[in-house]
């Protein structure tokens, strides 16, 4: 029996549902990636654990996804298993003023399940399109908040199969980056303290928000978002406009006409037609304004 059947068995056994040759593209929001050899979708921690240690056993590297909304997957797809978090990981409880969110929780439910409890801070939330564990992992920001901001502590997993917790000073969040990037851990939940607030007013806020958003970006085509950093001192969305880019197209990958931040799929688009579109991007912006603009979305899979 091979070695990716054998994980896909003891994956079987624990919960977990299990697909072959799963196109990428059906989970990430730019609609780009080939096929994952493995795709796993996991249920609670205990099946997480014992996923983590046989593919270590049988040297499969397994890569987390969460919403996939900011990742650029390579047209040939990943190699090993790709797994993803549901069930009880989406749970959200609320003990006064923290919310207890598990790593597959979605940004919007946590931001509408602390209006509920009336818990003011997590507005900014509502309109980014990931899960907890991929915004802890990315500091993920938006209108002036940042999840590291709110969080008090993350639990995780390590491939060995340690459980731990680390608090925000741990987490040592900073623009777009945090330990979680460099350490291998696979975050479990995150706890968030907000602050006691007006129910009517904070989901008066969301709404806000999320009409502002609707306004400026082009959330009618699927993107991931931002796709530079902000370099210090500017806007990488001005820059790009500043350098006469606005609309330019390689294949089906497009600099959004609403918003020069974004590219967008405007149908087909291919990794490679987004990676040619950024090192154009990239080389215009240096040339033209002397700025090295650096990649916000995480590129992933066969190179
Ligand atoms: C329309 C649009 C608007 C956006 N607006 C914003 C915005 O305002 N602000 C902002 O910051 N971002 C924004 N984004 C980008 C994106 O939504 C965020 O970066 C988000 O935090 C990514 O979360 P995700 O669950 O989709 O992670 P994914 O894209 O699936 O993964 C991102 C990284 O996190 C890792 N990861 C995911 N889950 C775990 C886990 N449990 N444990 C360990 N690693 C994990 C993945 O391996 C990967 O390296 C936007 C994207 C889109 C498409």
């Amino acid at each position: 029996m091979d070695r990716l059947t054998q994980l896909e068995n003891m994956a079987r056994k624990k919960g977990c549902a299990v697909l072959r040759e799963e196109p990428m593209s059906r989970h990430t929001t730019f609609r780009i990636g080939g096929p994952a050899d493995l795709f796993l979708t996991v249920p609670e921690e205990e099946a997480l654990a014992a996923l983590l240690q046989e593919a270590a056993n049988l040297e499969i590297p397994l890569f987390p996804l969460g919403n996939g909304s900011n990742l650029l997957v390579s047209d040939k797809g990943i190699r090993g298993a790709v797994f993803t978090l549901d069930g009880s990981f989406r749970k959200i409880e609320s003990k006064g003023e923290f919310l207890i969110c598990g790593a597959a929780a979605q940004l919007s439910a946590v931001s509408t399940a602390a209006a509920e409890h009336s818990l003011t801070g997590a507005q900014f939330l509502c309109g980014i399109p990931g899960s907890v564990g991929g915004a802890v992992l990315m500091n993920a920001g938006a209108y002036g908040g940042e999840i590291g901001a709110i969080l008090v502590q993350a639990r995780h997993i390590f491939p060995d199969g340690t459980i731990g917790s680390f608090s925000s000073e741990e987490i040592g969040f900073s623009y777009r980056h945090t330990v979680y990037m460099d350490n291998g851990a696979i975050i479990l939940g995150a706890q968030l303290r907000l602050a006691p607030g007006n129910a009517e007013q904070i989901r008066s806020e969301i709404r806000e928000l999320l009409r502002k958003r609707r306004e400026k970006q082009p959330l009618e085509y699927p993107s991931a978002g931002s796709i530079f950093k902000r370099p210090a001192g500017h806007f990488a969305g001005a820059l790009i406009e500043q350098c006469g880019l606005k609309g330019t197209r390689i294949g089906g990958a497009q600099v959004s006409e609403k918003h020069a931040g974004f590219i967008i799929n405007r149908g087909g688009a291919t990794c490679a037609d987004v990676l040619a579109l950024i090192s154009l991007i990239q080389e215009r912006v240096l040339h033209e304004t002397g700025i090295a603009l650096e990649c916000e979305v995480k590129r992933v899979g066969e190179a």
